[in-house]
């Protein structure tokens, strides 16, 4: 059993949360375990817990739209959220649900260690900064923490309001030059560096 399907299963178990009891399906989140790219959303919502996969419903329909414009496929990137149970009714994730949800986000986060990570909406860019409102945040990095962390809107308030879908198609295109500028970082890193070398000259 690879890590990220161990972990999956934990995740079906786990009921620290009362609202798992009324969920059909845990929804840990899905792609190749070996992604450069990890999209982060809030939370299942109603067709995501029927199915058990995140990002199913119109909202993800728009997330694929988005990809494809800047030549990705939604199997090429790695998706979930950050709390892994629909709240009933899509209610707002709750702070104490949030939290004891994170651990799984961490431990995906070790696991996969993506090169970018996006950030959909407020409550994923919460999870990683605190402080930063998402109308100010989004179309920039927002943390550089082993990998680079990108704040976008939530597909789903940018299908709701027109406003927001001209930025959300605007950022997501900044998206391809960040993965080449982390690529160029993790090249560097393997790259010996000049006093290396010059320990096997004469
Ligand atoms: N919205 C989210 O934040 N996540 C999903 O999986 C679906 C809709």
């Amino acid at each position: 059993m690879s890590p990220l399907t161990e972990l999956y299963a934990q995740i079906a178990n786990c009921h620290r949360c009362e609202i798992a009891k009324y969920r059909t399906n845990a929804v840990p989140g899905e792609g190749p375990e070996d992604a450069e790219i990890m999209f982060i959303g809030e939370a299942p919502g109603y067709n995501e817990d029927l199915q058990g996969r995140p990002f199913v419903g119109q909202a993800g329909m728009y997330l694929e739209k988005l990809l494809a414009s800047i030549g990705l496929t939604r199997q090429q990137v790695y998706i979930t959220n950050v709390i892994k149970t629909r709240p009933p009714n899509n209610r707002e994730p709750l702070p104490i649900e949030v939290q004891n949800c994170r651990p799984w986000l961490d431990r995906q986060l070790e696991i996969m260690r993506p090169k970018v990570i996006v950030t959909l909406g407020r409550y994923s860019l919460s999870a990683f900064a605190p402080n930063k409102s998402i109308s100010k945040a989004h179309g920039t990095v927002v943390n550089q923490d082993g990998a680079i962390i990108y704040a976008m809107y939530h597909p789903a308030a940018a299908l709701h309001q027109a406003s927001l879908r001209k930025e959300i198609e605007a950022d997501v295109h900044k998206i391809p030059a960040l993965l080449a500028e982390a690529r160029a970082t993790a090249r560097a890193q393997f790259e010996p560096q000049p006093q290396q070398l010059n320990l096997f000259k004469e």
